[in-house]
């Protein structure tokens, strides 16, 4: 994927940016699409979620699949950019497990 972006940048790019104008601000600030799960993309015969290739691309982090792209705001379908973070697996599982203990889960509302 990495070699994929660098090779056809400006493309991804404006795919990048076009996803974001597809996108509804929430209350909270978030980016957000209107579907029940984070939205997918495929960019040159590679699907990832939407919020991994707008980071990946935006940011120039084109990483490998043990990193992940975490959301600051906990809102799996949100791909504002501010909002989006890199980090590994472990910082993700940790992430979660102290939003568990110490924050409301807006999906289970
Ligand atoms: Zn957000």
């Amino acid at each position: 994927m990495r070699d994929v972006i660098e090779n056809h940048y400006e493309e991804a790019r404006q795919r990048a940016l076009s996803l974001l104008e597809d996108t509804r601000e929430t209350a909270e600030g978030c980016w957000v699409t209107n579907t029940a799960a984070p939205r997918k993309v495929t960019f040159r015969g590679h699907q990832l979620p939407a919020y991994r290739f707008v980071h990946c691309v935006l940011e120039r982090h084109i990483v490998g699949r043990d990193w992940v792209v975490r959301h600051r705001c906990h809102n799996r379908l949100c791909m504002r950019p501010e909002h989006l973070i890199l980090g590994t697996q472990a910082d993700n599982k940790r992430d979660d497990w102290e939003y568990w203990a110490g924050g409301v889960d807006h999906r289970f509302l």
